[in-house]
């Protein structure tokens, strides 16, 4: 099983060193032909506008919705912005890949990013994360799994093989999130068995 790391900007690095300690096969994925070698796909944090542009410039638009039909697509901040439905910002191309409106730098400037102790459904324990120019999320319909929440605020959400949150997993002390992705590739790769 490999999972790829979308490399056209942002925090690409960290989710990579991440997958390599949990020791599951990971590359950065950069051009079409890489979507033939991998199981899920992560898009990191970054600066939405210029990952939507890149993803058009690189032509991977419909190369990243046609793997969504088949595959996991996790979604971090930015990466979760591009994969939502909608978006307040109209400058984003969005993927539309899951029932949801973001609003961009919903929290605040750069100097208003924060860390927060939240609570994760599968998790027993609360994790430190980190939220920087976070986007807000509203459900579009009620069919979303809610996994997490700061608030009255979604910031973790799945809906089949799709996840967003609106946070930093890389940045946080916990591979918990991360290794409920791999779960979701590693459960999706043998259904197509
Ligand atoms: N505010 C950024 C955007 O709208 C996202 C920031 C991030 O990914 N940390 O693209």
């Amino acid at each position: 099983m490999t999972i790829g790391v979308l490399a056209l900007q942002g925090d690409f690095s960290l989710h990579s060193k991440i997958l390599d300690r949990l020791n599951v096969k990971n590359i950065l994925v950069r051009k079409k032909e890489d979507f033939d070698n991998i199981n899920g796909l992560i898009i990191p944090g970054g600066e939405s506008t210029v990952l939507s542009l890149l993803i058009k410039k690189f032509n991977l638009f419909n190369k990243i919705k046609n793997f969504s039909k088949s595959h996991c697509v996790y979604g971090t901040c930015a990466g979760a912005i591009l994969m939502s439905k909608k978006c307040d910002d109209n400058k984003i191309n969005t993927l539309s890949l899951i029932n949801i409106k973001s609003f961009r730098n919903f929290y605040g400037r750069q100097i208003d990013s924060f860390t927060k102790n939240i609570t994760i459904n599968f998790l027993k324990k609360k994790i430190n994360v980190s939220f920087i120019r976070a986007p807000k999320f509203d459900c579009l319909s009620n069919d979303l799994d809610i996994l997490g929440k700061v608030g009255d605020n979604p910031v973790l959400i799945k809906k089949e093989n799709m996840l967003v949150s609106s946070f930093h997993p890389e940045l946080s002390n916990s591979t918990e999130v991360h290794k409920y992705f791999i779960n979701m590739v590693k459960n999706n790769v043998k259904s197509f068995k």
